[in-house]
């Protein structure tokens, strides 16, 4: 795809005279940057979207990544949610889980699907099937807000990055959150300028978030921000639907993020030197990991 700007897209689409879809209009410019017809880019994303389900429906509550510091946090927090004993419940409660159980999928080595990167993974899963199964819509919207989600992805490593070693975590969960912020507020009927509003609070709301993997593995904190970035995106498109606005223009927070992301110190940028990752527990830890 190439969409410089969230404002070249809605103007874009605005004056097309193809009379279709916003979804569709996004669709033809990856048939055509990729030159695969619609068959094809249409199966692309559906394999998308099942390879996120088969990767919750298949997770292993005994699995640990190979540090073991990742794995068995979904099924815990789905007992906790079978007991009853979440404050949340609904929708918020399974995709506070999805986001979980994913983003230990990832850190376990198992398929999952980058969006836009694999420790971001959990995030629009998260909402996505938590959508699913708590308002449910036909399958085809899953698709289309899949091609609306990643055109602000795209859009977003166009101005800014999607890369946590470029901007920090907010290039890589916040983009993620904006993306689902985006598919969000689309399957539950939003206009395109509140999917745009969306996608500007959860940037917003993840603005100057650093990479501090500890020990360099996208484990910790990876996992559980994949959490944050569920939530997040779920206030920002509830906001969005609300019709509040956001004061600052999306591309212009775009812009913001890759302005922190430049002057974010090399320790924040994924090499597993500042942040939590200099924390004396985490030393400890790679200390232990490399022993
Ligand atoms: S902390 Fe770094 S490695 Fe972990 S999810 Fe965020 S950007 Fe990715």
């Amino acid at each position: 795809m190439a969409f410089t700007s969230v404002k070249t897209l809605l103007d874009g689409y605005a004056k097309q005279d193809l009379n279709i879809e916003f979804w569709e209009y996004i669709m033809l410019e990856d048939m055509k940057d990729q030159q695969i017809s619609r068959t094809e880019s249409m199966k692309h994303v559906q394999e998308l979207m099942s390879v996120m389900k088969q990767a919750v429906q298949n997770y292993d509550a005994n699995q640990r990544s190979a540090s073991g510091l990742s794995g068995g946090d979904g099924a815990k927090f789905a007992a906790a949610q079978e007991a009853g004993h979440t404050l949340t419940s609904g929708f918020i409660a399974d995709a506070i889980r999805i986001a979980l159980t994913m983003a230990e999928c990832n850190a376990c080595m198992k398929r999952i699907v980058a969006a836009p990167t694999a420790g971001s993974c959990g995030v629009l899963p998260a909402v996505l099937l938590a959508y699913e199964s708590n308002f449910g819509a036909e399958p085809e919207a899953f698709i289309e807000a899949l091609y609306v989600a990643a055109a602000y992805g795209q859009i977003i490593a166009y101005e800014a990055s999607i890369s946590g070693a470029q901007g920090g975590c907010q290039a890589e969960i916040g983009a993620a959150s904006a993306m689902a912020a985006v598919a969000l507020t689309y399957l539950h009927g939003g206009s395109l300028e509140e999917g745009a509003n969306a996608c500007a609070f959860a940037l917003k709301n993840m603005l100057g978030l650093v990479c501090d993997p500890v020990a360099g593995l996208v484990e910790v904190p990876c996992v559980k921000r994949n959490v944050a970035g569920a939530v997040n995106a779920i206030a920002a498109a509830e906001m969005a639907l609300a019709g509040i606005q956001s004061k600052i223009p999306v591309d212009e927070v775009i812009a913001a993020m890759d302005e922190i992301g430049k002057l974010m110190d090399s320790s924040l940028r994924e090499t597993g030197k500042g942040g939590l990752a200099a924390t004396l527990t985490a030393k400890k830890i790679e200390k232990a990991l490399t022993h």
